[in-house]
C-alpha cells in the first residue's frame, strides 16, 4: 500500500483508480498516457497534446490503484476500515466519482455473479453479516435504504410507486432526513442483495435510457446498523440498554464529464448545471472538511450534501474513489478528476 501524506485529514481518504485500457481503445490504436506509481501514490499523465518534451503532471494521493488492481485488495485496504467504524457506531461515507465509462460502478457495484469482481457494495454486505455472526451479547439491526438524486430531486429506488419525488426535511433532535424513505430490515446477506438488486432493477427502469440517465444521477445505498447491548455486560452497567447507530452511505455519483458542451439548451442545459453545480457542492464541502480551518461547512448547497450532512465531517470517515481511464484521449477530463481529487484532500 501506498504511504500516507500527512497533510491528509485523518477523517477523509482520497485514492484514485485507473481502469485498463477497453477493447475499442486497444482496436483504435489509443495510447496509455497514465503511469500510476502504487508505492509512491503518485498519478503521472503524459501531456498528449503538447511538445513531447512536456514533463508528466504529477499528482500525489493516500493511494492509488492500477488497471490490474484487485477489488478484494481495495476492500481490505481502503475500504474495510470505514465499514467496521460504521459497525462500532460511526457514520462513513464512500463516494465514486469520476467521468463516465471510468469504473465508478464497477468500484461500487462489481460484476453480479463473479465473487472475484465485486465491488464494495457486496463486499460490505459479507463484512457486516460475518461481523454480526461472530460478536456475541449484542444484538445488531440492519436497515438498507436506496436512492437516487436525479436534477435536484429525490427518488426512492425501493418504493412501490416510482414516479413519486421525496423531500428533505430536517428536524432538531435527528437532523436532515428524507421524508417517506422506505427501509428494509435485512438479516442476512441474501436478503441486503435482494434490496441491492431491486434498486438496481429500478434505477434502469425508470429512465428512458438506462445509461444516459444513470450517469446524470448520484445512487446512495444506505445502510444503518444499529448495536445493542444490555449495560450489565459493561462496566457499571446498569441493566439498560444501550444503542450505537452507525450509518454507512455508498455513493455512485453522476459522471463527472462536462456537461454543457456547447450547443446544450433547455432541460439539457438545466440538467447539466444542476450536475456541475452537486459536484461542485460536494467539492467545495469536502475541501472545507480538509482544511480544518473553514467555520462554515457549505452542505447547504445541493441535496447531496445536505443529505449527507451528518456523515461528512465531525467523527464520520470519508473515502473518495476518483476513477479515471488511461486512454489519450481523455486527457483534459482525467486532469479534471485529478485536480478534483486533490483539492478534497
Ligand atoms: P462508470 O460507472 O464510471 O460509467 P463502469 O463502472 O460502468 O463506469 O465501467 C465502464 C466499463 O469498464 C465496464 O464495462 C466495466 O466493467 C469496465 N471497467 C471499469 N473499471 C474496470 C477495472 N478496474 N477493471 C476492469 N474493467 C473495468
Ligand atoms: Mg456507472
Amino acid at each position: 500500500m501506498a504511504p500516507k501524506p500527512s497533510s491528509s485529514a485523518e477523517s477523509v481518504k482520497v485514492v484514485v483508480r485507473c481502469r485498463p485500457l477497453n477493447q475499442k481503445e486497444i482496436s483504435d490504436g489509443r495510447q496509455s498516457i497514465v503511469n500510476m506509481n502504487t508505492s509512491k501514490g503518485t498519478v503521472e499523465v503524459k501531456n498528449s497534446k503538447g511538445p513531447a518534451t512536456d514533463p508528466p503532471r504529477v499528482f500525489t494521493f493516500d493511494s492509488v490503484y492500477n488497471w490490474d488492481s484487485k477489488q478484494r485488495d481495495l476492500y481490505d485496504e481502503t475500504f474495510r476500515d470505514l465499514i467496521q467504524a460504521v459497525l462500532d457506531g460511526f457514520n462513513g461515507t464512500i463516494f465514486a466519482y469520476g467521468q463516465t465509462g471510468t469504473g465508478k460502478t464497477f468500484t461500487m457495484q462489481g460484476v453480479k455473479n463473479d465473487p472475484e469482481l465485486r465491488g464494495v457494495i457486496p463486499n460490505s454486505f459479507e463484512h457486516i453479516f460475518q461481523h454480526i455472526a461472530r460478536t456475541e451479547n449484542q444484538q445488531y439491526l440492519v436497515r438498507a435504504s436506496y436512492l437516487e438524486i436525479y436534477m435536484e430531486e429525490i427518488r426512492d429506488l425501493l418504493a412501490k410507486d416510482q414516479t413519486k419525488r421525496l423531500e428533505l426535511k430536517e428536524r432538531t433532535d435527528t437532523g436532515v432526513y428524507v421524508k417517506d424513505l422506505s427501509s428494509f430490515v435485512t438479516k442476512s446477506i441474501k436478503e441486503i442483495e435482494h434490496v441491492m438488486n431491486v434498486g438496481n432493477q429500478n434505477r434502469s427502469v425508470g429512465s428512458t435510457n438506462m445509461n444516459e440517465q444513470s450517469s446524470r444521477s448520484h445512487a446512495i445505498f444506505i445502510i444503518t446498523v444499529e448495536c445493542s447491548q444490555t449495560s450489565e455486560l459493561v462496566d457499571g452497567g446498569d441493566g439498560e440498554n444501550h444503542i450505537r447507530v452507525g450509518k454507512l452511505n455508498l455513493v455512485d455519483l453522476a459522471g463527472s464529464e462536462r456537461q454543457a458542451k456547447s450547443g446544450a439548451a433547455g432541460e439539457r442545459l438545466k440538467e447539466a448545471t444542476k450536475i456541475n453545480l452537486s459536484l461542485s457542492a460536494l467539492g467545495n464541502v469536502i475541501s472545507a472538511l480538509v482544511d480544518g480551518k473553514c467555520s462554515h461547512i457549505p452542505y447547504r448547497d445541493s441535496k447531496l450534501t445536505r443529505l449527507l450532512q451528518d456523515s461528512l465531517g465531525g467523527n464520520a470517515k470519508t473515502v473518495m474513489v476518483a476513477n479515471i481511464g488511461p486512454a489519450d484521449w481523455n486527457y483534459d477530463e482525467t486532469i479534471t478528476t485529478l485536480r478534483y481529487a486533490n483539492r478534497a484532500k
